[in-house]
Formats: structure tokens, sequence, C-alpha cells
């Protein structure tokens, strides 16, 4: 069996993340998405790859956005190593 590790709720945690970093959710999802971080081990390690993603391109294009094209490949090759990891 090669079942996903993570359940339906942590995929939904997960698509959260990104609104997460950028602010766009309400205080009350924000505090789900932290409360859930707390007891979810994946989840949380797949926040701090997140959160560390983002101070790297913060610092690599600090005067400019970084492009989708740029983010939408770092997201996937993030996604694959989070599950080769997870194996
Ligand atoms: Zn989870």
């Amino acid at each position: 069996m090669s079942e996903p590790a993570t359940s339906a709720a942590c995929e939904h945690i997960l698509e959260q993340l990104y609104q997460f970093h950028d602010h766009e959710l309400t205080e009350a999802e924000a505090t789900e998405i932290r409360e859930h971080l707390m007891a979810c081990e994946p989840c949380l390690d797949r926040y701090d790859v997140e959160q560390a993603l983002r101070l790297l391109i913060r610092r690599c294009c600090a005067a400019q956005a970084a492009p989708e094209t740029l983010r939408m490949r770092i997201r996937t090759t993030v996604t694959r190593t989070v599950i080769v990891t997870e194996g």
C-alpha cells in the first residue's frame, strides 16, 4: 500500500497554508491551522519547509515578488520532497 500519509483534514490545512503565509485568512481560520500544526507532525514538517522557502524567496528577490511560475515550480518540488520523505 502506498497511501499518502496525510488525511483529508491535512489536505485542507495544507491548501490553506499558502493563504496563511500571505495573511489572507481570518483569525479563526489561522487558529484552526495553528492548532492542527501543533497536533499533526506531517503538516508541521510541511509548514517548516514552506516557511523556510518564504524566507529564501524574500532574500533572493528582495526588490520584487517571485514570478508565479517559479513559485509553482518550487511548490511542486517541495510536494515531491515531502512525499518521498514520508515514503
Ligand atoms: Zn495534518
